[in-house]
This record gives structure tokens, C-alpha cells and sequence, in this order.
């Protein structure tokens, strides 16, 4: 039988969470980070980087069809962006409902978007859909080398496992 601790770990997932240009000019980095940690998800990569537009095609590369790709690789490489893998029990999930609906109109107050976006096209806030494309994007972004795995003194109270 796995022991409590075993079941806690098995259940971590990571997530791919990036500030993109607009958030990290109007100053909000700190308020979109503190609403990751203040839910207890751990924060176990950063780094802050301007994409070439290729990369930010390979970022986006789902979404080449589509009208905005090439306004939305532009705008993604055009400064700024803060790149984070942040880790918890259902992470990928919960941080797109930490995010909010893609069109800021829509997002729930409470949001990120929802809070602090308006339109579309400058929604912030990027966020992993699904466990394959974290995957996918935590390579991307990162190194294995640049993930920090630890314990915090938190966890214990947080997930109520000793
Ligand atoms: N986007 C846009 N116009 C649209 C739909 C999306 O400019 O009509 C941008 C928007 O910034 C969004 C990004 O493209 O965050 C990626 O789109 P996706 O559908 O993956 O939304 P997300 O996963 O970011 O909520
Ligand atoms: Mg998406």
C-alpha cells in the first residue's frame, strides 16, 4: 500500500505559467506570482526572457492556422516575458481557473484576467491547457537543470501530510 506521503507525491503535477509582455510592462509580476503562491503552489522555475518570434511560434505552434498567430508571435517576442514552472496537486488545472477565460470579457472577477485584463489580445497571462502541453512547454522554456526540486516547511500544512 502506498504510504500517505507516496500518494502526495504521485499527485504533484507542474505547469507551465508565463507572464507575457503586457503583464511584466504594466508592473503586474509580483501581484500575478503572489496569487500562485498565496494558494500554496510552488514556484520551482523562473527566469525572465525576450522570445525571438521563432520561439514564439514554436510556443504557439497550435495555433498557426488561426488569424492572430502571426499579431500574437509579435506581440509574445516583442519584450518581456516572465517564464515559470509552478508545482502543486491539480497545478495545470486550477491555474487556468486562477487564470480565467481566454477573453478577459469573459473571465470571472477574481481572475487573473478577469481582475486585471480587457481585451483579448493583451489577456497577460499564459497557462498550460492540459498535462501534454505543460509537458511540451516546461521543455520548451526550460532546462532540466533550471527546475528546482524541494520541500517547503509549508507543505505539511498545506496538504495536511506529515
Ligand atoms: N488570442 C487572440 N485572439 C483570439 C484568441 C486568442 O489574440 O481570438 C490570443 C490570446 O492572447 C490568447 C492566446 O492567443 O491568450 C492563445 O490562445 P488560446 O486559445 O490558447 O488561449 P489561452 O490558452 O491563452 O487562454
Ligand atoms: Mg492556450
Amino acid at each position: 500500500m502506498l504510504q500517505e506521503q507516496e500518494v502526495h507525491a504521485a499527485e504533484m503535477e507542474r505547469t507551465f505559467i508565463a507572464i507575457k509582455p503586457d503583464g511584466v510592462q504594466r508592473g503586474l509580476i509580483a501581484e500575478i506570482i503572489s496569487r500562485f503562491e498565496r494558494k500554496g503552489f510552488k514556484l520551482v522555475a523562473i527566469k525572465i526572457v525576450v522570445p525571438s518570434k521563432g520561439f514564439a511560434q514554436k510556443h504557439y505552434h497550435d495555433l498557426k492556422e488561426r488569424p492572430f498567430f502571426n499579431g500574437l508571435c509579435d506581440f509574445l517576442s516583442s519584450g518581456p516575458v516572465v517564464a515559470m514552472v509552478w508545482e502543486g496537486e491539480g497545478v495545470i488545472k486550477y491555474g487556468r481557473k486562477l487564470i480565467g477565460a481566454t477573453d478577459p470579457q469573459k473571465s470571472e472577477p477574481g481572475t487573473i484576467r478577469g481582475d486585471l485584463a480587457i481585451v483579448v489580445g493583451r489577456n497577460i497571462i499564459h497557462g498550460s491547457d492540459g498535462p501534454e502541453t505543460a509537458k511540451d512547454e516546461i521543455k520548451l522554456w526550460f532546462k532540466p537543470e533550471e527546475l528546482v526540486s524541494y520541500s517547503s516547511n509549508a507543505e505539511k500544512w498545506i496538504y495536511g501530510v506529515n
